[in-house]
């Protein structure tokens, strides 16, 4: 008998308004194919583990004093390879950090939302902005995509004028549909809304637009851009999420964040990381092109597939998802159920696993 194991929620005065609410989480199985994540399933190459070992041996030996509390070289890194990425010229006042970019929302939240003060986003999306959002106490205004998961630009800019939400979220390329926004597109909601809009562009390595970083100089006192090494950068267990804003944003947030939050580990090993972006990133190359032979083989195998910009492929559809989310994990293959009616999501893997999951889907189809 464990200590304490005699009392429930219901013993504790927790908040009345997270009474009944789920924990974020899809199930970590122990599966041989596991594509329900969004992670990079190429494990880091040799070169990098080696320097984020000595890395972290190094910062092992300062581990009796706190980490710079503003981790003022990991944003000249993250700056210098946004720049490299974006062509836009950032530096560190531009950059900020934490704990993954669900860190970073939720700061943002802490910041610009909170009680009275109400976020917006376009669903479906990624179901932790609304739970930052309830954590934070930020009224949550869900804003439907049309049937096909698109985004009506025109609508939402309208939307965005009339419900003047403190904070709206843009996530694209959008999880869990897989679809990006032009320039073009961004630049006519974020001049529609009157408050911030934070385009989440966790995906936008695998993205053929350019990056929404090139609309903060047009835009600086409404737009901040969230940003994650957990995806193409294959660094998901480093947990470092990051944004390009201007300065006075990471301003704002410096007022919210707790001290110390990046631990020199976190600091050291995302730097050593970042070292090695370009061979990383090769990766992206390959798990497009495979994305493409998914969606490809999905349609021929006769599924309903929604276009992705990204690692994963929206798919469908299925009288009874849940049905055959179960199947696929009979099959040794774990995707996600992301609660759309009829579809699930698949994350691309490597090629061989991608095999099993399309050997997998032709058995369950048939
Ligand atoms: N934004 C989006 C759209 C995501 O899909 C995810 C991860 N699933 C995140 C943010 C958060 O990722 P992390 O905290 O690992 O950076």
């Amino acid at each position: 008998m464990t200590i304490g194991e005699s009392i429930g929620l219901d013993d504790l005065p927790l908040r009345a308004d997270l009474r009944g609410a789920s924990p974020y989480g899809a199930p970590q199985l122990d599966v041989p194919v596991r594509l329900n994540t969004n992670e990079n399933p190429y494990p880091p190459p040799p070169a990098l583990v080696a320097d984020v070992t000595e890395a972290v041996t190094g910062a092992a030996a300062e581990l009796h004093r706190y980490p710079d509390r503003d981790a003022i070289a990991l944003r000249a890194d993250l700056a210098s390879y946004l720049t490299s990425a974006t062509g836009v010229p950032l530096g560190v006042p531009n950059l900020w950090a934490a704990n993954g970019s669900n860190e970073v929302l939720q700061q943002i939240l802490q910041a610009f939302g909170g009680p009275g003060r109400t976020a917006l986003g376009f669903e479906p999306s990624y179901s932790m902005h609304p739970i930052i959002a309830a954590g934070t106490r930020t009224e949550w205004a869900p804003t439907p995509r049309r049937p096909d998961f698109t985004l009506d630009t025109a609508r939402a800019a309208d939307i965005l004028a009339r419900r003047r939400p403190d904070v709206a979220f843009v996530t694209s390329p959008n999880n869990p549909t897989g679809g990006s926004l032009p320039l073009a597109e961004l630049r006519e909601l974020i001049a529609a809304a009157p408050g911030l809009v934070v385009v989440d562009e966790a995906y936008a390595e695998f993205s053929s637009r350019p990056s929404a970083v090139g609309l903060i100089g047009e835009f600086p006192a409404r737009l901040i851009v969230s940003r994650t090494m957990s995806k193409a950068f294959a660094f998901a267990g480093g947990r470092l999420g990051y944004l390009a804003a201007a300065p006075a944003v990471v301003d704002a947030l410096q007022l919210v964040r707790l001290p110390y939050h990046l631990s020199t580990l976190t600091q050291a090993a995302a730097r050593a990381a970042l070292r090695h972006a370009e061979e990383t990133l090769h990766s992206v190359h390959v798990l497009s092109s495979e994305r493409d032979r998914v969606m490809e083989s999905l349609r021929g195998l006769g599924f309903d597939v929604v276009h992705s910009d990204a690692n994963f492929v929206l798919f469908g559809r299925f009288t009874d998802a849940r049905t055959t989310w179960q199947s696929y994990l009979d099959h040794g293959v774990l995707i996600r159920d992301v609660g759309i009616p009829a579809h699930l999501r698949v994350t691309i893997g490597t090629p061989a696993e991608n095999d099993a999951f399309l050997a997998a889907s032709e058995e369950i189809v048939r």
